[in-house]
């Protein structure tokens, strides 16, 4: 399951200031991948991925530290109506998540997509965008 963390790095005590990552997988036991990372100065952002068993133990620690967490249950979300199928998402995905069936028919495997937003800005019909 996919997991957005946000926290802040204002403050020196801030979670931002903390190896939260590392903390919490030394306390559980549980391996995260870390997709995506986003982190200035100020504030940041990430994209993680756990096993879904282990998912509400890993969102609670992180929250009791202080990081934002939301559940990314499709990070890509395709509107039907608008998607003709033209295939143009699929030549940018850096993850496979587009494919055709065997009716040439738009498959998303939206579980791998780690929001790099390619898609989103090369669909031509605005058919695609974020969760949340
Ligand atoms: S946001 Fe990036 S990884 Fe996700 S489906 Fe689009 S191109 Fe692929
Ligand atoms: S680029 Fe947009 S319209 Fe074309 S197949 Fe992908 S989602 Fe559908």
């Amino acid at each position: 399951m996919k997991l957005r963390l946000a926290f802040s790095r204002k403050g020196k005590t801030d979670p931002g200031r903390e190896p939260v990552i590392a903390r919490v997988v030394k306390e559980t036991g549980v391996l995260i991948n870390v997709e995506k990372a986003n982190i200035d100065s100020m504030a940041g952002e990430m994209l993680i991925d756990v096993p879904d068993k282990d998912a509400d133990q890993v969102r609670r620690r992180l929250e009791e530290m202080g990081v934002t967490v939301r559940v990314m249950e499709n990070a890509v979300v395709r509107d039907e109506e608008e998607c003709v199928d033209c295939g143009a998402c699929i030549g940018v995905c850096p993850q496979e998540v587009f494919s055709f069936d065997a009716e040439w028919r738009l498959v998303v495997s939206a579980e791998r997509c780690v929001l790099c937003g390619k898609c989103i800005r090369a669909c031509p019909h605005g058919a695609l965008s974020q969760q949340g």
